[in-house]
């Protein structure tokens, strides 16, 4: 064992433990004929999900967002967001510029929200909501002006206006009672008036994937397909009104919030779920739903490879064969730890750092596995992601009948954004199963935040253009 570094991550692991080991690992090696096979699942998926008969039994979802078009550049105003269902809970003034064609966000704020309120009931939710939003006015000198607000609320929802979102299930940590099959629209105004010392104007709904692509259509008006890898994941693009079913109307184009990840609900993904996955899912707060994004998302990749860890220990492959409490504790593996762990440089200094904070008893060989451990579950999730991006972006080429597409996305999420080379691993799996499309990766910065005053400001431009 040469030992010091393991730069290749299989350097400096003995043959047969790297052998067991591997055996392990392969079941999260998908091929490219695995990712294509996926990719031409979740196409017939969106179809289903876009049907007017098949859509109720359909896992992906496909809903309509009430967004028709993409910024042209000439919104302006001032607005208020707030953002929720990401890391934090935010509340935003934005300034919308025209001249500039710049989103500028004015101040921001954080606001906690406690963990025993993100499953409490949905009326102490909203108060909260409404009561950080007071603070931020007071604080800003907002509390009489009654502006436009844009809200973020990343969570799937039968939108039937732009101002009308009807919450279809909580995903990620939230469970708060009395919300599901609500109007939150309505939830946040009844808050509102509950309290009687502000106002707010018109509202718009914007799931985080269409603010994301909407604050980079401000930028690059080709952008028109946005994705989250985050806390969960999802992704929206421009589907043609047409094939958009269940919303009336042939003409132009609606942005579609994908919701892929309730791809594998219906038990389509079982051939390449494996028994960690399970595990994950049945340890959840909501078994049986978000599949796919169970395999994917921030919320539970350090999860995946947690429960990695203890069997390969219990194996005899780590750690001497004895692991430890703070190991054996559920959710206390970060994905920020897997990050940290494949960074070219420090990485393996930053594995030492995790393992010793776990209370572990490692050695170089130790070290050494697991970076390889992390590298194969992120890479599993970097390129299920492609291959469902390359879906969307052969769909698109396939409806606008090119020969080739060139197109952007808006992207943003902690694990796309923090992981040394997912999004390289992402990008070169497009590239394998879109090879037609030339795709541009726009980094979105508070996308959430300025996208929902974009959504805001596009739709009264439209109802200025309307009027006129
Ligand atoms: C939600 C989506 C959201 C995604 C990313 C998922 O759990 O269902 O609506 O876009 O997380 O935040
Ligand atoms: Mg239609």
């Amino acid at each position: 064992v040469s030992g010091e570094t393991c730069t290749l991550h299989t350097d400096g692991i003995p043959p047969d433990t790297l052998i067991k080991v591997q055996r392990y690992l392969e079941r999260f090696h998908l091929t490219r004929e695995k990712l294509q096979e996926v990719s031409e699942r979740l196409r017939k998926d969106l179809i289903r999900g876009l049907g007017k008969h098949s859509h109720h039994k359909a896992p992906v979802k496909m809903l309509p967002t009430f967004v028709r078009a993409t910024p042209d550049g000439t919104e302006k105003g001032d607005f208020l967001a707030l953002d929720l269902g990401g890391t934090n809970f935010r509340v935003l003034h934005v300034r919308v510029m025209e001249e500039q064609q710049r989103v500028l966000k004015m101040d921001s704020q954080i606001c906690a929200i406690p963990k025993e309120m993100m499953q409490g009931t949905g009326e102490q939710l909203f108060d909260h909501i409404a009561a950080c939003l007071y603070d931020f006015l007071l604080s800003h000198n907002l509390e009489r002006e009654t502006l436009p607000l844009g809200f973020t609320f990343s969570f799937p929802c039968e939108q039937k206006e732009i101002d009308k979102s009807i919450l279809i299930r909580w995903t990620k940590g939230f469970n708060c009672s009395g919300v599901e099959g609500e109007d939150v629209v309505k939830l946040l105004k009844e808050a509102i008036r509950r309290r009687g010392d502000y106002d707010i104007g018109s509202v718009a709904m914007v799931n985080d994937t269409v603010g994301t692509m909407m604050s980079c259509g401000f930028r690059d008006q080709s952008c028109e397909i946005g994705m989250i890898i985050g806390t969960g994941t999802n992704a929206c693009y421009m589907e043609e009104m047409k094939n958009v079913k269940r919303v009336e109307g042939e003409a132009g184009r609606m942005c579609i919030n994908t919701e892929w990840g309730g791809f594998g609900d219906d038990g389509s993904l079982r051939d390449i779920q494996t028994e960690f996955d399970v595990v994950v899912d049945e340890m959840s707060i909501n078994p049986g739903v978000h599949t796919f994004e169970k395999m994917i998302s921030g919320m539970y990749l350090g999860e995946i490879v947690r429960l990695l860890l203890v069997r390969l220990t219990e194996d005899g492959l780590l750690f001497g064969g004895r692991t430890s409490k703070a190991l054996l504790t559920p959710e206390a593996f970060e994905t920020k730890f897997i990050s940290e762990i494949e960074e070219q440089d420090n990485g393996l200094e930053n594995t030492q750092k995790v393992l010793s904070k776990f209370g572990l008893k490692w050695d170089t060989v130790d070290s050494c596995v697991v970076r390889l451990v992390c590298d194969a579950i992120s890479s599993r999730s970097a390129r299920l992601c492609g291959a469902a991006l390359a879906t969307l972006a052969n769909r698109i080429r396939v409806n606008r009948r090119q020969e080739r597409l060139k197109t952007t996305v808006g992207v943003d999420g902690t694990v796309y954004k923090k992981h040394p080379n997912f999004s390289e691993e992402l990008r070169a799996t497009v590239r394998l199963l879109a090879p037609k499309c030339d795709i541009t990766f726009l980094v979105s910065e508070d996308g959430s935040g300025k996208g929902a005053a974009m959504v805001t400001a596009v739709a009264q431009r439209l109802a200025r253009q309307s009027r006129l």
